[in-house]
């Protein structure tokens, strides 16, 4: 089989590169070892309920989401800023007060917030609104640290929900990727897609030919100018785009690089009613499994923002806990609720558990230089394979898509005048 570019792996960074090939009018051919498109981001209908593959959502302030996705035609639909946070004994309400001010006065009466906290957060803001932020080596932990945010705001605030969205409670994370995120929550909304999270991957690969996508179709050995797939055949080519997860990519350029992993786990629940009725964020700002209260870092209920996500006269119900326990699904599922109960109450024993997702492979760990990483730099591509994926960029959807399309300009400029 001869094809132009041959790019291995149809997740979000595949099929960005894809599409912006097929922009930029080079023909491609994407060889997907899985049955469908998406990777890391899919979604299970389960009894009338939308399943994503581990709780997830798109930030519609992504760059890459504006260039490349039509998030109105997608029937997305946002959950609103800021976040509920469980704090001795009761919610109190986080909200950014750019965005609404009066609630966003009600946020200094939380008891883990000080007056301080109020002006530190304002030149927090304006600094990720800034974009230009220095990657100094700093960690968040000692970012926040350093601006001089309250113990009590670091840990009833900004670990579980910058914990929930890294997947590190410690807090390890680049500074400078912290800053984007809070920029991006800054500007923007979490959203959820109609039909779930698949429908990211699915609008990408609405915009290729329907011949450029082989399913079941497994790559053994990528080479300058040609792949051997598992069931025999090889392809020659003019580029080979390596489009896989990291330890995929570690496999087929030959590393022995193990790459690192932070894991998460979700469980499902099906409910008559919605606990919170609203589309928000809940956080346990109380110290979570740390301290002994329980393995829940954030619970949201997804059909308050979505109602799609779940049948007529019932709620989804997503809770997350950070790292993939060893305790087996029914221990797991006594604990977040015995850990709930106290939050709502003895209506959490009618829920109905639907799934647990343990995923031990969510995100690529960024690390700082100071850690050993490469701090989220994109690495040159080695010689003759374009490698591109959340692990060259940043562990997200937005460093999936924008690493995809511009692998595909690197690419383009290689192959020279058309
Ligand atoms: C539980 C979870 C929650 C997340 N939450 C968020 C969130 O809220 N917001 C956010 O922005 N991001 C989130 N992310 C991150 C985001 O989903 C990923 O960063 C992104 O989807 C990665 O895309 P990718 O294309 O780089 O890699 P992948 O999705 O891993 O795609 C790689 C593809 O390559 C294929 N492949 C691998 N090896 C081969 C081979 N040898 N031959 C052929 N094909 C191969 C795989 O089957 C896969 O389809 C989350 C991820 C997870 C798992």
């Amino acid at each position: 089989m001869q094809v132009e570019v041959a790019i291995v792996g149809a997740g979000l960074a595949g099929l960005s590169c894809a599409r912006r090939l097929t922009e930029l009018g080079v023909s491609c051919a994407v060889f997907e070892a899985a049955n469908r498109v998406g990777g890391r981001v899919a979604t299970d209908e389960v009894d009338g309920f939308l399943l994503d593959r581990g709780f997830q959502v798109l930030l519609d302030s992504y760059p890459e989401a504006k260039r490349a996705l039509d998030l109105t035609a997608m029937g997305c639909r946002a959950f609103a800023p800021g976040a509920l946070v469980r704090h001795s004994g009761r919610f109190w309400r986080i909200v950014d007060p750019w965005r609404a001010p009066m609630r966003g006065l009600a946020t200094l009466r939380a008891p883990f917030v000080s007056l301080r906290d109020g002006t530190r957060m304002a030149s927090l803001r304006g600094r990720a609104l800034k974009q230009s932020a220095k990657r100094d080596g700093r960690s968040t932990e000692e970012l926040l640290r350093d601006i001089g945010f309250s113990a009590s705001l670091r840990e009833s605030f900004f670990r579980p929900f910058f914990g929930g969205v890294t997947l590190d409670a410690t807090l390890a994370t680049p500074a400078w990727y912290f800053l984007a995120l809070f920029g991006w929550f800054a500007r923007g909304n979490a959203v959820l897609p109609a039909r779930g999270m698949r429908a990211i991957p699915e609008a990408l690969a609405a915009a290729l030919p329907g011949s450029s996508l082989h399913f079941t179709e497994a790559v053994e050995v990528a080479a300058p100018g040609s792949l051997m797939l598992a069931r025999g055949r090889r392809v020659s080519c003019r580029a080979v785009v390596l489009a896989t997860d990291a330890a995929s990519a570690a496999r087929l350029l030959g590393s022995r690089e193990e790459p690192k992993w932070l894991g998460t786990t979700t469980l499902y629940y099906g409910a008559e009613r919605s606990p919170v009725g609203e589309p928000i964020l809940v956080l346990d700002g109380e110290g979570g499994a740390d301290r002994g209260r329980g393995p829940v870092n954030h619970l949201c209920v997804l059909s308050d923002a979505q109602p799609t996500y779940a049948p007529p006269g019932s709620a989804l119900i997503s809770v997350s806990v950070l790292g993939v326990p060893p305790a087996p699904d029914s221990a797991l599922d006594a604990d977040v609720r015995a850990q709930l109960r106290g939050w709502y109450g003895s209506v959490v024993g009618n829920w109905k558990l639907l799934r647990v997702d343990r995923i031990e492979r969510a995100l690529p760990r960024l690390c700082t230089p100071a850690q050993g990483g490469s701090g989220g730099l994109q690495r040159p591509d080695p010689k003759d394979i374009f490698v591109c994926g959340d692990h060259v960029a940043t562990p997200s959807i937005q460093g999936a898509l924008e690493s995809g399309r511009l692998t595909a300009e690197r690419v383009r400029i290689a192959l020279g005048p058309a």
